[in-house]
């Protein structure tokens, strides 16, 4: 059987600057401050053969330098490694951080490494990445999220909405979760008058609600059909996601806050989601993923990933039941492609692998970087 070998692997650490601060519903209740910049890590890997691969990760707020740190560790294991073994060399880099877990910030390095290899697979066999996982669709529906952020009046959100589906957008997300219950009632209900019965809706509490105040809001909205609520209650409540989602007409989706795998197993297990919201990166890569998406299949639950448009598309078009994919332009300018939206859908790419390359300004916006191996 001929091998290739990594021979060389560049990680860049980037800080992304937000066009505007940005607040949700854990900034209005003082826990969090607005946003200001995305932190990322880059990974590009090459091999013997001439293969490239690349990947990145994301933190938002605290813990960017710890992933890029923990990338640095790792990335020596890699080299002289055939990259074609994804799924066991997944297992080495979490073996060599066997002490700070299979969670959060450790499998969030691990994470761009996975990808990148599953790049370079993709590329490798001249195929798309969705093409090579197994597609279902070529199109995966898409909403907007960043048009209905707090601070945004519902004027304004109203017109964010139209401007989202006069490109093509097919839903709108709205954020939930302020203080002020019934203002955020009002809210959802002017936007549900403002669209129509046919638009999708979807409202996202970032977690700010208690058991009761999720279930007496969820029975106030019941009847405005709404897509889903997402993240009503603490995103480690498993139980009570699960009473919402039994007895609301209204699905539940919950999801992007966990961090590996095994948590988001615990929300199929538990049935508390219509909609799982996993975030690759966040899980430590396309790996897991793709492991979680056929348990969440089986299990018959419905699948909006969390964030990071660039990386779900594929992972979406190749799972088997309904999806939505976010709408998300903040790490558009990161690189060169932009990805296609039309009739309420994304485009799924049919470039080789993920589709992407570095920008020109992504180099600007770099704060650290370190090579191993040799070329
Ligand atoms: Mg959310």
């Amino acid at each position: 059987m001929s091998q290739d070998k990594i021979t060389q692997i560049a990680l860049s650490h980037v800080l992304l600057p937000l066009p505007k601060p940005i607040s949700d519903a854990k900034v209005m209740t003082g826990v969090q401050k607005p946003m200001t910049e995305v932190s990322l890590l880059f990974v590009e890997i090459t091999s013997q053969d001439g293969h490239q691969g690349m990947g990145f990760g994301y933190v938002l707020r605290a813990g960017g330098k710890a992933q890029y740190a923990h990338a640095q560790d790792l990335a020596p294991f890699l080299i002289g490694e055939d990259p074609n073994d994804i799924p066991r060399l997944w297992e080495k880099m979490a073996w060599q951080g066997a002490s700070v877990g299979r969670c959060g910030v450790a499998v969030q390095a691990i994470g761009a490494f996975d990808t990148a290899l599953w790049d370079m697979k993709a590329k490798r066999a001249g195929l798309s990445l969705a093409k090579l996982l197994g597609p279902y669709r070529d199109a995966v529906p898409t909403y907007n999220t960043s048009g209905g952020y707090f601070g945004t009046s519902i004027e304004e959100v109203c017109a964010n909405a139209d401007r989202s589906r006069a490109n093509g957008i097919r839903g709108v997300k709205m954020k939930v979760g302020q203080p002020d219950v019934a203002e955020d009632i009002r809210r959802v209900t002017a936007l549900r008058k403002h669209l129509g019965d046919e638009v999708p809706i979807m409202i996202d509490a970032n977690q700010q609600w208690d058991r009761e105040t999720a279930m007496r809001f969820g029975r106030a909205v019941d009847d405005l059909s709404l897509t889903w609520i997402e993240e009503p209650v603490s995103a480690h409540d498993y139980e009570g996601h699960a009473w919402l989602n039994a007895n609301l007409d209204t699905p539940i989706a919950t999801g992007e806050m966990l961090s590996s795998q095994e948590s988001l197993q615990q929300l199929i297990d538990h049935r508390s989601v219509g909609f799982l919201q996993p975030d690759a990166p966040r899980i430590g890569g396309i790996t897991p993923f793709m492991s979680l998406a056929g348990e969440a299949a089986k299990a018959g639950l419905k699948l909006a990933p969390h964030f990071v448009m660039e990386i779900h598309l594929p992972l979406a078009a190749a799972y088997p039941g309904d999806c939505w994919v976010e709408h998300f332009e903040w790490l558009e300018p990161l690189f060169e492609e932009r990805i296609e939206i039309r009739d309420g859908c994304m485009q799924v790419p049919t470039r080789p692998g993920l589709g992407l390359s570095i920008s020109e300004q992504t180099r600007h916006w770099t704060v650290a970087s370190d090579r191993y191996g040799s070329a």
